[in-house]
This record gives structure tokens, sequence and C-alpha cells, in this order.
């Protein structure tokens, strides 16, 4: 949700302060109704009319990436390095990751131009599920296990429940593969989980996002979502 002043100013019709004098004017309609309040918010979902003359709406994009390790999960870098917009071969680069994987994880990550999508997936409230699969140092007994499932004491507040897996373990090599379910997106919150309780992560890759999963993609490949994924997701 975007303040309509703001929407009128991006479309490149006037400048912000001359779209409030639009709007006080009586000049702006939202779906067929004037509007002359200025905090009016809209959706890219609502037709805006200034001076009788629709606006265009940015045509939204949505990608699910297969993030390779060693990418940053940003729209740019201040450092130049590659950045996960960068392997999307299109011209309009408007997108942006929707929440971050961190530089050494790989897995599933969707980019989009979408504002409010992007909100509506990364807001802790709407707890979409995020599966990863972890190769951490050692064998977790079980205890451990069950201390990441009823949530763990991290330095930002206790986590939420989580639904974790062992799937393998290696005494010889003195690892393990564990699978964890998360609902937040903290800051490296699956790294610090697993350090927590002595286990530290040694590779991590996000296999699923929601119901979305890496099938038929290899490491730095993508594809564009299904109008029917976007509408699920959302
Ligand atoms: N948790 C992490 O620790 N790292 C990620 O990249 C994603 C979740």
């Amino acid at each position: 949700m975007e303040r309509l002043q703001k929407v009128i100013a991006n479309a490149g019709i006037a400048s912000r302060r001359k779209a409030e004098g639009l709007i006080e004017e009586g000049k702006v309609k939202v779906n067929g109704q004037v509007v002359r309040e200025l905090g009016t918010k809209v959706s890219d979902s609502d037709d805006v009319e200034v001076n009788g003359v629709l606006l265009e709406k940015e045509t939204k994009v949505y990608y699910l990436l297969y993030k390779p390790r060693g990418i940053i999960s940003a729209a740019t870098d201040d450092k130049g390095r590659k950045t996960v917009v960068d392997l999307i071969d299109i011209e309009d680069k408007r997108i942006f990751p929707v929440g971050r994987l961190d530089y050494d994880t790989s897995g599933l990550i969707l980019l989009t131009n979408d504002g409010d999508f992007s909100y509506a997936l990364t807001h802790p409230k709407f707890k979409v599920e995020k599966t990863y699969v972890a190769r951490v140092k050692g064998i977790p007994f079980r205890e451990k296990i069950k201390q990441l499932q009823k949530g763990i004491m991290l330095e930002d507040g206790k986590t939420a429940p989580a639904k974790v897996k062992m799937l393998s373990e290696d005494k010889k090599a003195d690892k393990s593969i564990v699978e964890i379910i998360i609902y937040e997106g903290r800051n490296r919150q699956v790294r610090r989980m697993f350090e927590a309780i002595g286990h530290p992560v040694q590779k991590l890759k996000r296999e699923k996002f929601g119901l979305l999963t890496l099938h038929g993609l290899n490491a730095g490949e993508y594809r564009k979502l299904t109008t029917h994924e976007v509408k699920q997701l959302r």
C-alpha cells in the first residue's frame, strides 16, 4: 500500500507536491470515486485516474531462483559483487529479492518488483514455511533437537517452534544432515539456532519456500512463477 500522491508522482505525472494539489482539487479518482484525502493509501489492485486518464500499472514480475553459494541476496552491492538480481536476464532491473539468504547459503529465493507481495511473504505474522537442509558438525542428541523444536533463546529473543528432522548421521565424519522448517526469517537464524545447541552449520540450503520447491532447476537457474503460484502465495 502506498500513499496516493506517491503513486501519482512515481507514475511521472507530477511532482509529489503537484500531485497533492491535484488530489485536493478533486482531479483524482480511485476506482471511479473522487478522492480528496491526502493520506489515502492505494494498492496495486486499485485503479487510479488523474484528470480522467488511468495510470498505467507497472507489470509485476515474479521469479524463483536457485541461488548458488557466493552470491549476495540484495538488489545492489556497494562492493560491486554479483547479486541475485544480476543472475536474472531482464532489462528492467527494478526487481529485488523477497527476504534474504546468506552469501554462503544456497537455495530457493524469490525476486519481484511487487512490494505488497514481498511484504506479505516476509512479515512474520504471515508465517510462510521455509524449509532448510543443513549439514551440521557432530551428531545432535534428541534433547538438542527438541530444544530447536520448542524454540530456543537467541540474542534477539526466543525462536518460534520449528519442525526439525534428522535425515542422516555420519559418526565417522562427525557430521549430520538435518531438515529444519522455520516460520520466521531473522538474520542468519538457522545458523544461529544450530550454533546455540553446539552444532555449527557447515553447509546450508533452502529447499522450499511455502509450497514452492527447486524442482527442475540447477544452481544459478531460475523460472517465472505461474499466475497460480503467485495467487497461492499471497
Ligand atoms: N538462516 C540462515 O542462517 N541463513 C540463511 O541464509 C537463511 C536462514
